[in-house]
């Protein structure tokens, strides 16, 4: 397909947008050195990462192969036609969880993570039983197909409307949503629709515009699973030490999520701790904001727990693998703390110990930065 051709290699100028991060910022002029930095001149060849074609084409492989342990099932359509698919792994019987990962389109890194549990996890071997024997693992791979075609954080949708600050609309104009805000159990709950009920012709939306969020949602509600964890791409930080930032994490933030603050802050603090034995690792805090359609939130208000985590960005051929394994850490190692309960002996205060520093990393400063908006 022509969306196929055009994305084989992009410009780390647009790697280096992903998640839209603040700016302006002044690089830290003493950076502790091993990088992985990629070089300003280097392409990234998306080859690495699946094509959507590629993407099914492995989900209904590991389905076939597992006799029975993976099951697929499509829980939406986006704007393009392509199937949203939700893997569901082992005994329905069982404690449900749930994983999703790229709402944003050009932020793969979760993607290809979460397609290594799946294998790792349909082989019904020793190390997966231990997991399947008290969980039903739900995992959303590749929230937004038509983003990641097209290599863009947005859904595809031509007739969203230009972004009016401060009025929930998160959109590119004529481009797409941000899936990312519109995560709403209720339509009627989101200030989009009160402004629908006042002024219909400006803010046509009395039902909920994203269908993928709608049908993360959905699938949400059906299965009730007792946490929710987003995984997206950040760009490159330093914390105050001058350490490369591989990965960082935030729990619910919004006050209708109170109740559940505390396990979101065990699931951190299991991910924080599997993390800290590898060298290649350093994982921090994120600072987001409280809006009630942010995936991170919604979840933890319908009574989740629910953490966003957000992989370093600054992608190429390099750090892939790692980046790719950095994920897979985090996911087994929630998994398998549910699983054997360890997660509940966590202490979450200790996600103190992630407020370590957070400063954008440029070789070039974005010009259109915004230093007040969250961009998870
Ligand atoms: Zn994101």
């Amino acid at each position: 397909m022509n969306l196929r051709l055009n994305r084989l290699t992009v410009s780390i100028i647009i790697l280096s947008l992903i998640c839209l991060v603040s700016g302006p910022v002044s690089a830290k002029s003493e950076i502790v050195p091993g990088g992985p930095w990629i070089s300003d001149n280097q392409t990234v060849n998306l080859n690495a990462f699946s094509s959507y074609d590629e993407l099914v084409k492995s989900l209904k492989q590991t389905e076939k192969a597992s006799k029975g342990l993976v099951e697929l099932e499509v829980i939406g359509l986006t704007n393009q036609g392509r199937e949203i698919y939700l893997a569901k792994i082992g005994d329905p019987d069982k404690t449900p969880v749930m994983i999703q990962t790229q709402q944003h389109g050009n932020e793969p890194i979760g993607t290809e993570s979460a397609l290594k549990v799946i294998k790792a996890l349909s082989t019904g071997n020793a190390a997966a039983m231990k997991i399947l024997n008290e969980l039903y693992v739900l995992i959303v791979v590749r929230v937004n197909p038509d983003g990641a075609e097209l290599w863009q954080r947005e859904n595809d949708d031509p007739t969203a409307p230009d972004r009016r600050t401060s009025r929930y609309i998160y959109t590119s104009g004529g481009v797409g949503w941000d899936i990312n805000r519109y995560h709403f159990s209720d339509w009627t709950d989101c200030p989009l629709y009160a402004w629908y009920m006042t002024d219909p012709v400006t803010y046509p939306y009395p039902e909920n515009p994203v269908p993928e969020s709608v049908a993360v949602m959905t699938a949400f509600l059906n299965y009730q699973p007792i946490w929710m964890v987003d995984f997206h791409g950040q760009a490159t930080y330093v914390t105050d030490e001058g350490e490369n930032v591989t990965s960082s994490m935030l729990w619910p933030t919004n006050e209708d999520a109170a109740a559940v603050v505390d396990l979101s802050k065990q699931l951190c603090v299991v991910m924080m701790d599997q993390m800290s034995q590898y060298g290649f690792a350093t994982v921090n805090l994120y600072p987001g904001g409280p809006e009630p359609g942010i995936a991170r939130n919604a979840y933890g208000i319908e009574g989740a727990g629910s953490v966003l985590v957000e992989i370093k960005g600054g992608i190429g051929q390099k750090s892939n693998g790692m980046l790719v394994k950095h994920a897979v850490e985090q996911m087994m190692a929630i998994l398998e703390a549910t699983a054997d309960g360890s997660l509940y002996m966590a202490d979450p205060d200790r996600v103190e110990e992630l407020d370590i520093g957070r400063t954008p990393y440029y070789k070039q400063i974005p010009a259109n930065g915004n230093e007040d908006e969250p961009t998870e």
